[in-house]
């Protein structure tokens, strides 16, 4: 083992494939964009360059298996299969990289079997897309089975950011799931972020969880100074209310005036799993709510709206004041809404619990038939319209991340499907695959090169 790979119990990440498709020179690339430590290391069976990177403040190892060369008895498919498997057992997670230019390969394919094992920590990139054009032959590479394709060109210094981001964020989510809170690997954990405009009780809310449940963490330091965590058991579960920082001892403090920050709540948004939007239901939505939730919707994360002080209310009709909300503010329809007292504690462990629901939903990914299945029996009962003689139609379409749920869908021409048919589809896809709560991002792309400009 080298010095890297010993020195730290950091994640791994292997660049795999073929000989010719670019692993080399995307791990150098990556290398090229961040400082980091490299060294030659004596693999099981070959030499193979090992380096620790930093990236989006994730740290992790990244190891390149291009310059493998079979000894003269070896065949050099047998050792790429051989490396493959390899590395699906020492990594944590694989980049296999294709090349647009040819297509899937035999070769391709094979080792796809392999991955498809662990498809969830198998990151199919189609290198050498150099122009924009190019980009539409990676459909092919859905057919693989893996998940969907990051078009990038190594040459030319595309697409590797999003590649980046998505491992780093991969390396994060790895991480927290081994360490957990206190270094116990069956505890679940939820970060929640409670926001909203001042005055509307987000402090009172924050109290009077801790009132009620045990405080296993007080005022752990995060990751701005002077932003607190408080984190609390409930059943199985950490729960993690992240930058509570002033709420929780407000009280002594009344006279300091509290100043609505949206860069602050933006980063509180960032850190956490589920949002807490929580208004004044007397008041209702403002305008800075609404940046708010565009934000989060924005974001992907899972989302609940908070209306508290419901006991100052008289005669309150629940489903009226839901819709009127919704008129107010169309892209909250998929937001489920408590109605809270923090005076008479009601409902405040309820919205606790459904938090944690809608972030265990956050994490579910709809498998690509059931979701094609869906997409052919929804367009069949409700067709799209017609657009002069012919009909717009969603051909295909596959998730591409959970937490946020991403989706490409592949179009016989994007420009031509409507807003209001794709809300259509968004709301048959929560109901059918139970995802209220949570927010779906859709990325519409053309099949045929010709309509790409419409994209
Ligand atoms: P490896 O054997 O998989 O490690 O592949 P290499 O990194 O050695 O690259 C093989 C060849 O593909 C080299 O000639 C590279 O310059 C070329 N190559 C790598 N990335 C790109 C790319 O994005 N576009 C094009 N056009 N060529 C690339
Ligand atoms: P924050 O600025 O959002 O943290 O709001 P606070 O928690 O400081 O609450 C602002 C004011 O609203 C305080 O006087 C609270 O006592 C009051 N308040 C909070 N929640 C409720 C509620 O559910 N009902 C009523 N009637 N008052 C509340």
């Amino acid at each position: 083992m080298s010095h890297i790979e010993h020195s730290k119990n950091l994640s791994k990440i292997a660049i795999i494939g073929r000989p010719n498709v670019g692993k080399s020179s995307l791990f150098n690339r990556i290398l090229k964009r961040r400082k980091a430590i490299v060294e030659a290391v004596s693999g099981v069976t070959r030499d193979r360059l090992s380096a620790c990177v930093k990236f989006f403040n994730q740290e992790f190892i990244l190891i390149d298996t291009g310059g493998i060369v079979p000894s003269s008895n070896e065949k050099m498919e047998s050792l790429v299969y051989k490396q493959s498997r390899d590395a699906m057992d020492e990594s944590d997670a694989i980049v296999f990289v294709c090349d647009i230019r040819t297509g899937i390969t035999s070769s391709d394919a094979h080792i796809a079997d392999i991955l498809k094992k662990n498809r969830e920590k198998t990151f199919l990139v189609v290198n050498k897309a150099d122009d924009v054009a190019s980009e539409n032959d990676a459909f092919v590479f859905f057919s693989l089975g893996l998940s969907a394709p990051y078009i990038v060109s190594v040459l030319n210094n595309r697409g590797l950011d999003l590649l980046m981001k998505d491992v780093a964020s991969f390396v994060h989510e790895f991480n927290k799931n081994r360490q957990g809170l206190r270094h116990d690997d069956n505890i679940a954990h939820t970060n929640i972020a409670v926001v909203g405009m001042p005055n509307v009780g987000k402090s009172s809310f924050i109290n009077t969880i801790l009132d009620k449940q045990r405080l296993i963490v007080d005022d752990l330091p995060g990751t701005t100074r002077d932003s607190v965590d408080i984190s609390i058991k409930r059943g199985e579960r950490i729960i993690t209310l992240v930058d509570t920082a002033g709420m929780r001892h407000k009280k002594k403090f009344r006279d300091v005036i509290e100043v609505f920050s949206l860069s602050r709540t933006r980063e509180s948004i960032k850190r956490s799993d589920v949002v807490f939007v929580m208004i004044d239901a007397g008041k209702g939505l403002s305008r800075d709510d609404m940046a708010v939730l565009t934000y989060v919707i924005k974001e992907g994360k899972a989302c609940l709206l908070l209306a508290n002080k419901i006991d100052l209310l008289k005669e309150f009709d629940f489903q009226e004041y839901k819709k009127d909300l919704i008129y107010k503010y169309r892209p909250i329809e998929w937001i489920p809404i408590i109605f809270t007292s923090c005076k008479e504690k009601k409902n405040i462990i309820k919205a606790m619990d459904l938090a944690c629901e809608l972030h265990q939903k956050s994490k579910l990914t709809v498998s690509t038939p059931l979701l094609n299945k869906f997409l052919v029996k929804a367009q069949r009962e409700s067709p799209h319209v017609l657009h002069k003689r012919a009909r717009p139609k969603i051909l295909y379409a596959t998730q591409i991340s959970a937490a946020p749920h991403k989706f490409i869908l592949f179009c016989t021409n994007p420009s031509l499907i409507k807003k209001e048919y794709l809300r259509f589809i968004e709301r048959q896809m929560r109901k059918e695959f139970g995802l209220e709560g949570i927010s779906l991002n859709f990325q519409l792309r053309s099949r045929n090169a010709k309509d790409r400009d419409n994209d």
